[in-house]
C-alpha cells in the first residue's frame, strides 16, 4: 500500500522550529520561498502551497526551500535528522550537530530599551482590556502597568516590528524573545496570545516578559491544555537567549537622580510575597498602591528570592508577608517550598508574617459558594466587590 514519505508533515515542521497546531489539518505557516506568512500546508496529506507567491510544495521541498538543500540532499537530511533506516534497513551515519548558537544576555539597560519599545509597538487588544477590567485594574493601573497584547504572526509581521525595534535604536541580540530566522533575519517567537506582564526588577528595569495566554487561544498538545503561562525566551534558537529567572517587584519608585536610576519605595517596610507577576501588580493596585508585593516564579525558585530581598533590605525591607494562594494549604509540595520560604526570610535577618488567613470560602447572596482562591481575589471581592466567575470546561 501507498503510504507516502516515511516521515511526516509534522516531523519536518519540527525539524525547522515551525510552529503548528498539530489539531488543524489546513494551517497558514510561513513561506519559504517568499517569506509571507501565508502557506497553507495541509499537515496530514504534507502538501501545501503559497496564497502569496502560488509556490507549491511538499514536506520535503518545503524543507529544501527552507534550508537551501537540493531536493535530493534535503530528503537524505531529513532521513538523517530523524534517523529513518533506508531501504536496506541501514540506519543513516550518525552526525553530531554543533550547537545552535546563542547569545549571552544582554546587559538590564539594553533588554529594558528594547523591551520597552517593543511594548510600545503593540496595541492592547480589546479582549485583554475587558479581562484586565473586570479582574479590578482600572484604565490608569492597565497603562502604567504596561500590559500589552502579545501579537499573532495572522496580524503582525514579526520580521518588520524587529527592523522597526532596529531602526529605534535597540538591540535584539542576548534580549530574550529574539531570534535569527533561517533567511538571517531578526524576529520572535511564536506564542499562543495573551497579555504581556513586563517583569519589574529592583531598579524599575524590565527584566523580561511573562505571557498569560488567553484561555479560549489555549491548546491542546498530547491530550493536555497548554499551560497559562510562557516565558518570552528564545533558549535553543538561533541567536537565541535564555530568559533569566527574577522576581517580579510591583511597588512604587522614585529616581535617584545621583545614582542615575530608580529606587524602590516600600510601604510600612514590608513587601508581601505572592506567585505570578498579574497578581502582585493586581494587590498592589486594588491597595491603591501603598503596598509592595514581590512576586516569584513558582515557590521554588528561592536564589532569584534571596538577591531581591537581600537587595530590598538595603531599602529598609524588615518583613515579609507571605500570600500564596490559599489552596496551596492542601498542597504538600508547596507546604515544603513554603516552609523552605519562611527559613529563607528568618537567616536573612527579616520578620516573615503568613497572611494566608483570608475567609477562602464565601456564599453569595444566593447561597452559592465562591472561593477566593489568591490575596488578588480576596482585595478585589473586598475593595470592588468583584466575585469570581466560575467557567465549567
Ligand atoms: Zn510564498
Amino acid at each position: 500500500m501507498y503510504k507516502g514519505y516515511s516521515w511526516s508533515c509534522s516531523d519536518v515542521l519540527s525539524l525547522l522550529s515551525v510552529r503548528y497546531n498539530p489539531d488543524k489539518e489546513e494551517q497558514m505557516i510561513p513561506c519559504p520561498f517568499c517569506g509571507s506568512k501565508r502557506f497553507g500546508m495541509n499537515i496530514k496529506k504534507g502538501t501545501g502551497h503559497c496564497f502569496k507567491c502560488c509556490a507549491t510544495a511538499d514536506s520535503a521541498s518545503y524543507y529544501a526551500a527552507a534550508t537551501g538543500l537540493s531536493l535530493n540532499d534535503a530528503r537524505d537530511d531529513i532521513k538523517r535528522r530523524l534517523n529513518i533506516p533506508d531501504k536496506y534497513g541501514k540506519l543513516p551515519e550518525r552526525k553530531v550537530f554543533k550547537e545552535k548558537k546563542q547569545e549571552n544576555l544582554a546587559p538590564i539597560e539594553v533588554r529594558d530599551k528594547t523591551y520597552r519599545a517593543f511594548l510600545d509597538e503593540l496595541i492592547l487588544s480589546q479582549k485583554n482590556y475587558d479581562h484586565l477590567k473586570s479582574r479590578g485594574f482600572s484604565d490608569d493601573d492597565i497603562v502604567a502597568k504596561g500590559y500589552k497584547t502579545y501579537p499573532s504572526v495572522e496580524n503582525t509581521s514579526f520580521e518588520d516590528l524587529c527592523r522597526r525595534l532596529i531602526a529605534r535604536g535597540c538591540t535584539l541580540s542576548g534580549i530574550p524573545g529574539f531570534y535569527k530566522n533561517y533567511q538571517d533575519e531578526w524576529t520572535f517567537i511564536r506564542l499562543t496570545p495573551g497579555i504581556i506582564i513586563p517583569q519589574i526588577g529592583i531598579h524599575n528595569q524590565i527584566e523580561g516578559f511573562q505571557i498569560r495566554k488567553d484561555d479560549d487561544l489555549r491548546r491542546v498538545f498530547d491530550e493536555k491544555l497548554e499551560s497559562k503561562i510562557a516565558w518570552f525566551s528564545t533558549k535553543g534558537y538561533c541567536h537565541g537567549a535564555c530568559s533569566h529567572t527574577t522576581v517580579h517587584i510591583a511597588t512604587d519608585f522614585i529616581y535617584n537622580k545621583e545614582k542615575g536610576h530608580y529606587e524602590p519605595v516600600l510601604h510600612g517596610d514590608i513587601v508581601t510575597l505572592t506567585e505570578g507577576g498579574m497578581k502582585a501588580d493586581l494587590c498592589a493596585c486594588l491597595l491603591d498602591n501603598h503596598a509592595s508585593l514581590i512576586a516569584v516564579q513558582g515557590v521554588h525558585s528561592l536564589n532569584p528570592l534571596k538577591d531581591a530581598l537581600l537587595s530590598l533590605k538595603q531599602y529598609g525591607l524588615k518583613t515579609v508577608n507571605i500570600a500564596f494562594d490559599m489552596d496551596y494549604l492542601s498542597n504538600p509540595n508547596v507546604q515544603d517550598a513554603m516552609e523552605k520560604v519562611t527559613v529563607l526570610i528568618g537567616e536573612l535577618g527579616l520578620k516573615c508574617e503568613n497572611l494566608m488567613n483570608w475567609e477562602y470560602k464565601q456564599r453569595d447572596e444566593k447561597g452559592d459558594e465562591f472561593f477566593l482562591k489568591g490575596l488578588d481575589d480576596y482585595l478585589a471581592f473586598q475593595q470592588r466587590g468583584i466575585k469570581p466567575v466560575i467557567v465549567k470546561e
